[in-house]
């Protein structure tokens, strides 16, 4: 039986170097909890993704479903190989398979800047990014996925699907985080990204969006076409504060904004619903750099920091929060002198290297310097 403090996470490490960042991750997450004290991680292997599917035929078992359902929280590490794939020539994808049984309507992801870690826009005001968009992920133009249809080898169709129910419960989310980050020194601004100058489905969006603000009032709330935004966050990406928009537009900028921070590897994102959320580094199984030691874990520990957040929050247990925080901190501490470059960075340093760093860190947290006058 589990403790009363014990809170079981279902593990997914998935394929190529899912399997080489989650080891490091769950000691990372066992040592901040630790260090915390009053709580307790309990971690269930689960298999899915393309080793399963060769295995046995399906990607992503019965029982494993089971067993994210029962969990507290779960974290997955990447899944998929290009190679592996059904019949109809699409990838296997029991990442995208959870959203949808498990109705992660909000695909958070953090653009958050690491001290000592350039991006490849300079900001003339020297300032460090620090912006939210949010994906919706059941449904859109993903709606169509496994329904699709090509009629005589000429004309191929995917239908976006916008549903009223599930676009409330989504601004509301985005409204809702727009007000925590005000009352953390953010603007708490939402901008709904659409392309509602062309698209039915989109106009019914925005539509939705405004009466859900309208309801809200508290939060200042604007507009954007995704062109024009995509053109944005390379120009002025500081501007912006929480991001809402739908599942294909937000698959496409959120990795857009990976490129603003530095790259995939540094990218965390979570996938949250009324009951359930998946916690997961945006980027996927790498396999050409797989089994070679070097894969990034940074986005994987920063994910496994949102889950002690979310769960924080969920359990009303300030142990958790502390968790991670502490794993948030060490993972700024490692990289702030900029000398730990990782290879997806430029630089050499393994995934042992990097994981020991950040694990240094979490032991020897440094005082955070006060501001120069
Ligand atoms: P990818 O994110 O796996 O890799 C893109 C590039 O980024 C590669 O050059 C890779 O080496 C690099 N990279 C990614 N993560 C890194 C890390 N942590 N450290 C260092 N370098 C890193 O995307 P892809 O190549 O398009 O997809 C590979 C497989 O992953 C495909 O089968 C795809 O369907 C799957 N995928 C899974 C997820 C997921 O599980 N959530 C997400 C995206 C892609």
């Amino acid at each position: 039986m589990k403790a009363a403090s014990a809170l079981e996470i279902a593990v997914f490490e998935g394929d190529g170097i899912g399997q080489e960042i989650t080891e490091p991750c769950l000691d990372l997450l066992t040592a901040a909890c630790e260090a915390a004290g009053g709580v307790e991680l309990v971690f269930k292997r689960v298999a899915a993704g393309a080793g399963t599917y060769l295995r046995e035929g399906t990607a992503l078992p019965a029982e494993s479903l089971d067993a994210a359902r029962d969990a507290d929280a779960i974290l997955l590490a990447a899944m998929g190989l290009p190679q592996v794939r059904y019949p109809d020539g699409t990838e296997i994808a029991p990442q995208l398979d959870l959203r949808f049984e498990l109705d992660l309507y909000a695909g958070v992801r953090p653009v958050r800047s690491l001290p000592g870690v350039p991006g490849p826009l300079s900001d003339p005001r020297g300032g460090q990014l620090d912006f939210v968009v949010i994906r919706e992920s059941t449904e859109g133009l993903f709606a169509a996925r496994g329904k699709g249809s090509v009629e005589d080898d000429r004309v191929a169709r995917d239908t976006q699907v916008i549903t009223r129910g599930v676009c409330e419960r989504l601004f509301d989310f985005a409204l809702d985080l727009a007000a925590k980050r005000r009352a953390a020194g953010h603007p708490g601004r939402v901008t709904c990204v659409d392309k509602a100058n062309v698209f039915t489905s989109f106009a019914f969006f925005r539509q939705i969006f405004d009466e859900r603000a309208k309801l809200r009032g508290d939060i200042a709330t604007d507009h954007a076409y995704v062109d024009a935004t995509a053109l944005n966050m390379v120009r002025h990406p500081w501007d912006f504060d929480v991001l809402v928009t739908e599942n294909m537009f937000g698959d496409i900028l959120s990795d857009l904004t990976a490129g603003l921070i530095g790259g995939m590897g540094v990218a965390p994102s979570a996938d949250i619903g009324d009951n359930h959320a998946v916690f997961q580094p945006c980027h996927g199984s790498a396999p050409d750099i797989a089994g070679q030691g070097v894969a990034n874990p940074t986005a994987m520990f920063l994910s496994a920091a949102m889950m002690l957040e979310w769960l924080a929050e969920k359990h009303q247990a300030p142990a958790c929060a502390n968790a991670g925080a502490a794993i948030r901190l060490a993972v700024d501490q490692a990289f702030a002198d900029g000398k730990l470059i990782p290879k997806d960075l430029g630089g050499s340093a393994s995934t042992l290297a990097v994981t020991e760093a950040v694990m240094a860190a979490l032991h020897h947290p440094q005082q955070a310097q006060p501001a120069a006058q």
